[in-house]
């Protein structure tokens, strides 16, 4: 049981848990080995009403809270990183600005067609000199005739590239005062003379999802294209990152949970000394640490999940979960591979992709490093806390208020 979820969300997780199982399981492997990013499950994931899923009917959703789409990234990271990183990014940092900051007529215009899983939307923020510090960001757009001229490269970006990508979410620097950059977000169409997009391979991990490096020469598109306001940039990028922080944690969870059952799986049908290896302590402890380990993460996240559903700050609960899931995805993969022995180092198991998968957890949408740091500042600040107090106590009919320490 688990307090946070209802018949519905248990449902979804079925219909997904299903999908995973029957449609994505058995290509997973080959679609990694071979780097190739599937359109076809891509839009069956669209199908199944997993993108745009916490958005309105109006704009093309299914009017479900953010936790059903955790619950789905989740299940298919369970199964395979790669086709929930293709869910998780869309959602969170493709549709997710859009949908937040976006004018009636942007989300109008774009958010229906990205609700399909017949496109995907990017996310630009990355660049050469300007990762964990996105205050070092070079590319530019150039107000002239009511048209942004926009120049620059972004690198690292998930959806990016592949024949279903409708388009990118860019921070720019549209100004300058005082030496302080102003910081913009425009959307930028895919089919933008001079804007360019390169498949990046050669990858550890997540190979069969689309990750692009971005070029943009005298790309034109128009004023109204401007999300948000002018020098809005950074404040739209970070409370986007709040949110596509659960997504990741959900990577990590559903990872950890698949992982786990492959290790358990293992540990019943390996025998050696006469007996299976679950039935020495040193190997049984391993597992009780691993579910405990992912209990706890579920938890966590799922606490997160419901401040945000709930429309309470979780930024820092946010930021607590990312860095916990994707750290217990590391240790729950790490075990699971040594309770395979040398069987978790061949290409041909599951762990052996897990293990590989995790690795960008603990640095995609911020660091391990970065994430302590935002942590640590939510704790440290007194205005932050003593608001959180004044929250708690207008709060106090609210059951999961308390837990927020
Ligand atoms: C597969 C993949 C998909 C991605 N998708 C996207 C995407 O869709 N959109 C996008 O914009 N980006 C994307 N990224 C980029 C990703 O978000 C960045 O890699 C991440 O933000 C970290 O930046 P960096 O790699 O440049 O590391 P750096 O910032 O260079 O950090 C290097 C090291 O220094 C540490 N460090 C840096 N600053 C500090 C500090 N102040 N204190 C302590 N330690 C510090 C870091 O923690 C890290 O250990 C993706 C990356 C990958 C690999």
């Amino acid at each position: 049981m688990n307090p946070y979820t209802n018949k519905e969300h248990e449902a979804l997780r079925l219909k997904v848990r299903e999908f995973a199982e029957n449609e994505v399981k058995h290509v997973a492997t080959d679609l990694d080995e071979k780097e190739e990013f599937s359109r076809d499950l891509t839009q069956r994931m669209g199908d199944l009403g997993l993108f745009g899923i916490y958005l309105p009917k109006e704009y093309g959703g299914e009017d479900k809270d953010y936790l059903s789409l955790l619950i789905a990234v989740e299940e298919m990271a369970r199964v395979d990183a790669s086709q929930a990183s293709t869910l998780a990014a869309h959602n969170s940092l493709g549709i997710g600005p859009i949908y937040y900051f976006g004018t009636e007529k942007q989300k109008v215009d774009y958010l229906p067609a990205l609700c399909t899983g017949k496109h995907v939307w990017a996310f630009g923020l990355t660049e050469e000199n300007a990762g964990s510090d996105s205050r070092g960001t070079q590319s530019k757009a150039e107000l002239i005739n009511e048209n942004w001229i926009i120049n620059g490269r972004k690198k690292f970006i998930s959806n990016g590239s592949s024949e279903s990508s409708l388009g990118v979410t860019l921070q720019v620097i549209t100004g300058e005062e005082d030496g302080k950059k102003e910081l913009s977000v425009i959307l930028v169409d895919r089919s933008t003379l001079g804007f360019n997009a390169y498949p990046m391979k050669g990858k550890m991990m997540w190979r069969a999802s689309d990750t692009a490096d971005l070029t943009f020469e005298d790309c034109k598109v128009p004023q109204e294209n401007l999300l948000g306001e002018l020098g809005q940039g950074a404040k739209i990028m970070l409370k986007t990152l709040d949110s596509g922080r659960l997504t990741i944690a959900a990577m990590g969870l559903g990872l950890a949970q698949g992982a786990y059952e492959e290790a358990l799986k293992y540990a019943n049908k390996r025998e050696q000394f006469g007996k299976p290896i679950l039935k020495f302590q040193a190997i049984a402890f391993k597992l009780a640490d691993m579910a405990t380990k992912i209990q706890a993460a579920r938890a966590l996240l799922y606490q997160a999940c419901w401040l945000k559903d709930n429309g309470h700050e979780f930024g820092k609960q946010s930021a607590m979960a990312k860095l916990y899931c994707s750290e217990i995805a590391r240790e729950v993969a790490n075990e699971a591979v040594q309770i395979h022995g040398a069987h978790g180092l061949l290409k041909s198991s599951d762990v052996e992709r897990f293990y590989r998968d995790q690795r960008i957890l603990e640095i995609g949408e911020g660091t391990s490093e970065i994430l302590r740091l935002v942590i640590s500042r939510h704790i440290t600040s007194k205005d932050k806390e003593k608001s959180r107090i004044k929250a708690k106590v207008e709060d106090d009919k609210t059951r999961f208020a308390y837990c927020d320490n």
